[in-house]
C-alpha cells in the first residue's frame, strides 16, 4: 500500500500522543510477555511497517482483537484495527487446519447438525479431547459448545405465516451460534418481540459474519462472506425498509465496524439499521410499547459487558432492560475481559493466558454469587460457564423468562 494512502489513515495512527493508556488496558499484555502491546503493535509499529514491511512482528497474532485499547484511547486511535489490518496485509502464513476448523463455524454447524447428539457426546469425552489436543492443538481443558439437531432457520420457517401477521416487522441476523448451537435464544427473541407486536423475518440467507475468519488469517473468505451479507442485508433494509436486529455483540461489531474498517466492504447502506435487539427493544419501550412481567420472577443477576459490547457502547440498553424487570436484584460487574476472544482461548498456546485474563472476572462472579450471569456474547458464555460453573444467559432470554404469558 502506498504511503500516500495513509495521509489521512482510516485508523488514525497519526493521532497517537503516546500516553500509553492503551497499554494499561490491554489484557494480553498483562499475562503474555511475548506480546508487544497495543501502542507498539498499533501506532508505533504502523509507522515502521509503512517504511518497510520487514518491521511486521508476528507476535501481533497474540492480540485478541478485544478492542479494549480502542475504548481506552483518549485520541480515538483505532489501535486494534491497526493491528488486525497489519496482520491482514503482512502475515501471509497459511492458517493451520485447526484454525480453519475453528473459524468455519457455518460449515461445522451444517456438517454437525444431522449427527448432533453423537458429536455432542464425543466432544465431551476425555479421550476425544486428548486426541484433539494432540493432533490439532485444541486445548484438552476446553469445554465445547453443544450442537442442536434442528436449526433456528428451520424453526422460524415453520412459523413464517404467524410472524408475517404482526403489524410491525424486523429481520433477524441470528448468526451461527443461534442457528446451530442454541436456537432457543432466537425463539426467545421472537417471543419478546412478539410481545411488543413485532414479527420476525429471516434474512434471505445470511452467512457467518466472518469474525473468526478475520482473526484466523482467512480474510479473503471473510470478505466473501461480508460481500454476501451486505447484499442480503440491503434486501431487508433498502428494499423492504426493515431494521435488522442481532443478539450477539461480536456479530454486530463485525457487521457494523469490521466490514468497512478491516475488510474494506462498504456497509453504509445498512450500517444505521443494524441494531442489537436490546437497543431496538429499549427504543420501542421508550416510544410507548409495554411489557407485562411475571410477579413471581425473583433472580439475582450479575451483568458482564462483553468487550465488543463496550466498543459498540450499547451495554446501557441490556442493563436498563434487566433493571426494569420487577424482582431482579441487579449487579453490574466491573469492566473486564473474560479471556476467550472467540476461538483464541481454544488454542493450546493461548489457553493459560486466556484463563489468566479471565480470572479477575471469574473471581468477582464468585464473590457476587448470582443466580444468573447475564451476557450478550456466546463465547463469553462458554468461557464463564466453564471457568466458574455459573449459568450465563443472554439478556433477551432473561426477558423472555420474565414475561407474563
Ligand atoms: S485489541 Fe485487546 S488484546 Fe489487542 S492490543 Fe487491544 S487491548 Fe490488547
Ligand atoms: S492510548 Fe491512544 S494515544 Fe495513548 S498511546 Fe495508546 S494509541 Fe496512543
Amino acid at each position: 500500500m502506498k504511503l500516500q494512502e495513509y495521509t489521512e489513515s482510516r485508523h488514525n495512527f497519526e493521532e497517537c500522543m503516546k500516553c500509553t493508556v492503551c497499554t494499561a488496558y490491554c489484557p494480553v499484555l498483562q499475562v503474555n510477555p511475548l506480546y508487544p502491546g497495543p501502542k507498539q503493535a498499533g501506532p508505533d509499529g504502523e509507522r515502521l511497517r509503512l517504511k518497510d514491511p520487514w518491521f511486521f512482528n508476528y507476535a501481533l497474532k497474540y492480540c485478541m482483537n478485544c478492542k479494549r485499547c480502542e475504548v481506552a484511547c483518549p485520541s480515538g486511535v483505532r489501535v486494534a484495527d491497526l493491528i488486525q489490518s497489519a496482520r491482514i496485509r503482512y502475515d501471509h502464513t497459511k492458517p493451520k487446519l485447526r484454525d480453519r476448523i475453528l473459524a468455519s463455524t457455518d460449515l461445522m454447524g451444517k456438517l454437525t447438525r444431522p449427527v448432533a447428539p453423537v458429536v455432542n457426546g464425543v466432544t465431551g469425552l476425555k479421550i476425544a479431547k486428548s486426541a484433539m489436543d494432540a493432533m490439532l492443538k485444541i486445548d484438552h481443558r476446553r469445554t465445547f459448545p453443544k450442537y442442536s439437531g434442528r436449526s433456528f432457520e428451520a424453526w422460524l420457517r415453520s412459523h413464517e405465516k404467524e410472524q408475517a401477521a404482526f403489524p410491525k416487522q424486523v429481520a433477524y441476523f441470528h448468526g451461527c451460534y443461534v442457528n446451530y448451537n442454541h436456537p432457543d435464544l432466537g425463539k426467545d427473541l421472537v417471543k419478546v418481540l412478539n410481545a411488543l407486536g413485532v414479527g420476525v423475518q429471516l434474512l434471505d440467507h445470511e452467512k457467518c459474519c466472518g469474525i473468526a475468519m478475520i482473526t484466523n488469517g482467512m480474510s479473503e473468505q471473510a470478505t466473501r462472506h461480508a460481500v454476501h451479507n451486505i447484499a442480503v442485508l440491503k434486501k431487508a433494509v433498502v428494499d423492504k425498509g426493515l431494521t435488522v436486529v442481532t443478539t450477539s455483540s461480536s456479530c454486530t461489531l463485525t457487521l457494523r465496524e469490521e466490514y468497512p474498517n478491516l475488510l474494506g466492504v462498504d456497509n453504509s447502506a445498512v450500517h444505521d439499521s443494524l441494531l442489537m435487539a436490546t437497543r431496538y427493544i429499549y427504543e420501542r419501550l421508550e416510544a410507548g410499547a409495554k411489557f407485562r412481567f411475571r410477579t413471581d420472577f425473583h433472580k439475582k443477576i450479575a451483568y458482564h459487558v462483553p468487550c465488543h459490547m463496550e466498543r459498540l457502547g450499547w451495554s446501557i440498553f441490556s442493563e436498563r432492560l434487566l433493571r426494569m424487570i420487577p424482582g431482579v436484584e441487579f449487579t453490574l460487574l466491573d469492566s473486564a475481559c473474560c479471556g476467550i476472544a472467540g476461538t483464541y482461548g481454544f488454542k493450546k498456546e493461548n489457553y493459560e493466558a486466556s484463563q489468566a485474563v479471565g480470572e479477575p472476572l471469574f473471581e468477582q462472579i464468585r464473590s457476587v454469587n448470582p443466580d444468573i450471569v447475564a451476557c450478550d456474547c456466546e463465547t463469553c458464555k462458554w468461557q464463564i460457564e466453564m471457568s466458574t460453573g455459573y449459568s450465563v444467559i443472554n439478556p433477551i432470554s432473561i426477558l423472555a423468562q420474565a414475561l407474563a404469558e
